[in-house]
């Protein structure tokens, strides 16, 4: 079969995953579209083409998808109901919005995992403050729980444990999931790809380790260290979710590992992930890639590592907000190993995700040495 590039492929989206879409498409000579506010994003420099226009207004999506034969994300919070029409209409869009839909929304998702079994911590559903005050009030909701706001969270923002009453004061007042708090030993995550032609693939499975303060992840270890058999359970979970959600494209499932050694599923992201970034400089075929292949439905490319990494997320420092400078970036590029992804975001901001890095060794404690190495040493500030 030939493959011809000429498909016009559609992003919603050009922050620094559609940077980074936008690297790995030019090595196939994939013409990427970016839809975006204004071209001071990061893909804005790196596209075929920029689009300026809102992913959340029905009236931009719609025109910006009529104008393309495929249409995807790197962002979940667009216009749903302009996908739907363009699918209608015969366009590819991938993830599907009906699938988008269910993930956009944490409570419908929780919904989806408990009616298809698929394991995950128990939770309720609260319309808003009031209501989950008054449960846990009358021992209904038992101490610890974790509140999720069920629209518009991001990188931790929407999460929050509720140890006690006294923390009750700090609830968001919004409709809203409260789940078991979860005894995890460890934060994986499993990249699955699958494509129309129903080929599905895994990567091996990473482990996060989070930022104490931010809860943002700080550390990506891959491969994860967990016995060979977990490592099994997990992708093919992350098999199953895909399989359920009938997506194409690229889904990042990410897992607990629970201390009596569950696993369960937290929530997924149907595109390019945090727990992917790695892939780029470490795997044969990057998470990038890989999801451009799945939505042209193009052969999936070898998911295996080429070698360990450790993947670090370069941070804004805190109190620091401005016109961005990167203390430290010369000796940092003398870090052995070190690969390092700037977004070119002009801004920077307290634990503003600016870039990340990633340390390939021959086994993870030593590229985890090194990025601990390359984090002390640069530091992402304001100018002034
Ligand atoms: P976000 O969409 O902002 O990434 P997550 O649902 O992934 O939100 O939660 C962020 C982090 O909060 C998780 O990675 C984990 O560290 C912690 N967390 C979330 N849910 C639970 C839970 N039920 N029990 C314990 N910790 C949790």
């Amino acid at each position: 079969m030939a493959y011809s590039f000429d498909k016009k492929v559609g992003i919603l989206g050009g922050g620094q995953l559609g940077k980074m879409l936008c690297l790995e498409a030019a090595r196939l000579d994939i013409k990427l579209h970016i839809l975006d506010k204004d071209d001071s994003f990061p893909a804005a420099r790196l596209c075929h083409q920029f689009v300026a226009g809102d992913f959340t207004n029905y009236d931009d999506v719609l025109a910006f998808g009529l104008d393309m034969d495929v249409i995807t994300i790197e962002i979940e919070k667009v216009n749903i109901e302009a996908l739907k029409e363009l699918e209608r209409l015969g366009k590819k869009v991938y993830p599907q919005p009906g699938a988008l839909e269910i993930i956009q929304d944490k409570g419908k998702q929780k919904d989806f995992y408990k009616e298809r079994n698929i394991p995950t911590s128990p939770y309720r559903h609260f319309e808003n403050k009031e209501a989950i005050e008054e449960a846990a009030n009358n021992g209904e909701l038992v101490f610890p729980f974790v509140q999720k706001a069920c629209k518009d969270g991001y990188d931790g923002k929407g999460v929050q444990v509720i140890k006690n009453v006294d923390a009750l004061s700090k609830l968001m007042d919004t409709p809203s999931i409260c789940e078991d708090l979860v005894d995890i030993q460890k934060e994986l995550a499993v990249i699955v790809a699958r494509n129309p032609s129903d080929q599905m693939i895994s990567y091996p499975v990473v482990e996060m380790e989070f930022h104490p303060t931010a809860n943002l992840v700080e550390y990506l270890c891959c491969p994860a260290n967990i016995t060979g058999e977990v490592a099994r359970d997990a992708q093919k979970l992350a098999e199953q979710v895909i399989l359920e959600f009938d997506l194409y494209g690229i889904l990042a499932v990410e897992l607990f590992l629970t201390n009596s050694g569950d696993i369960l599923v937290n929530e997924v992201a149907p595109r390019p992930h945090n727990s992917g970034h790695h892939t780029l400089d470490a795997a044969y075929t990057s998470q990038f890639e890989q999801h451009l292949r799945a939505i042209l439905d193009l052969p999936l490319g070898n998911t295996a590592n080429l070698t360990a990494s450790v993947m670090v997320n370069l941070l804004g420092e805190e109190s620091h907000t401005g016109p961005v400078m990167y203390e430290g970036l010369d000796q940092a590029m003398n870090v052995h190993g070190a690969h390092i992804m700037l977004y070119g975001k002009t801004e920077t901001r307290p634990h503003r995700k600016m870039g990340h890095a990633t340390l390939l060794a021959e086994n993870v404690d030593i590229a985890r040495e090194n990025a601990q190495k390359l984090k002390h040493i640069l530091n992402i500030k304001s100018k002034h």
